[in-house]
């Protein structure tokens, strides 16, 4: 029996924004080409649209923007846009793949020296021509001028983070935890908490720093914070963040994320493509973990050591629940 699945994160808009000739077909190259996600029973799929912080960042997330609409949803009927008041349906009946958007990196509403009002400008015309949003992160690995990211570990949230997040106040969408440093994901939660904000939180694609020490695997005390907001942890299958050596210790993630936050466990497998990326041709990915047809076996393996209800819950269950609470 394949369970269907709802993932969180994944890079196929940039892979296609950004490498000439390339194809949503292109199995070979990244691990969510549609012949995977068919054949892993994906049912709905969240495209990130990732940015460096770099000049011109906005113009590649809109880039982005017009490819999700453009190429995926009119230009194949493999697709269809999320239908916030039809997810149950999309999921469990529908044979065609339910995507959704998302921003990685802020810098994708708002260039570092631009006046902060285009970031907003920006937000609407994305949502217009790709949303509804799942959700916003403030940064991606390095800092930028809303927030401090993974690799600038002391760096918290700025003024410009600050009147994002009062900006999102009511909108539906998530702020991701999944690139923020640790000082700002805490300085974030307590500006949302001290303003009254209303703005769900998760982390998209984000592992145990309990199970493996990097700083982009979250340490328990935010995985507490995602719990206690009703938020999702989706697990990302990159084995830099699993275990560089050991693919087993990805089960060891979820077993311990069932522990933790049964409740918030989901899927944030973070395919993007790998065709010349890594020295030496090595990919990114554990052979058992590299594209979209493993979460399938991922949850065979899992089968002698969790419920069925379990199960469920990790591959669309909580990710559903999350999705109706927030566009109730
Ligand atoms: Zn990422």
């Amino acid at each position: 029996m394949k369970w269907p699945i709802i993932d969180l994160h994944c890079d196929l808009t940039g892979y296609l924004a950004w490498i000439e000739g390339s194809t949503a077909l292109d199995e070979d190259i990244i691990g969510c080409a549609i012949p995977h996600l068919q054949s892993g029973r994906v049912r709905l799929q969240t495209m990130a649209f990732f940015t460096p912080t770099e000049p011109d960042s906005s113009a590649f997330t809109l880039k982005q923007a017009h490819l999700f609409r453009e190429v995926l949803l009119q230009g194949s009927d493999v697709f269809t846009l999320v239908k916030p008041k039809e997810l149950e349906r999309q999921v469990l009946q529908e044979n065609r793949i339910a995507i959704v958007s998302a921003i990685e990196n802020a810098s994708g509403l708002c260039d570092e020296g631009e006046p902060l009002a285009n970031a907003f400008l920006r937000l609407e015309k994305i949502i217009e021509l790709a949303g509804p949003l799942l959700y916003i992160g403030l940064t991606h690995v390095d800092e930028n001028r809303f927030s401090g990211g993974n690799f600038t570990p002391g760096i918290g949230l700025k003024p410009d983070g600050e009147e994002l997040l009062r900006y999102l106040n009511g909108r539906r969408i998530a702020v991701d935890l999944a690139h923020t440093s640790d000082a700002a994901a805490f300085d974030l939660l307590t500006f949302i908490d001290k303003n009254s904000l209303d703005i769900p939180i998760i982390a998209s694609h984000s592992n145990f720093r309990s199970v493996y020490d990097n700083p982009r695997n979250l340490p328990n005390e935010l995985v507490q914070e995602v719990v206690r907001r009703g938020g999702l942890i989706g697990i990302n299958f990159l084995k830099k963040f699993v275990h560089p050596e050991k693919p087993e210790v990805l089960l060891e993630h979820i077993l311990y994320g069932l522990e933790q936050a049964p409740q918030a466990l989901a899927f944030g497998a973070d395919f993007f493509q790998e065709s010349g990326m890594m020295e030496g041709g090595e990919s990114y990915f554990h052979p058992e973990h590299r594209n979209a047809t493993k979460y399938q076996s991922i949850l065979q393996e899992l089968e002698a050591q969790v419920s069925t209800q379990e199960l469920e819950a990790i591959s669309y269950g909580n990710a559903l629940r999350f999705m109706q609470q927030l566009w109730k």
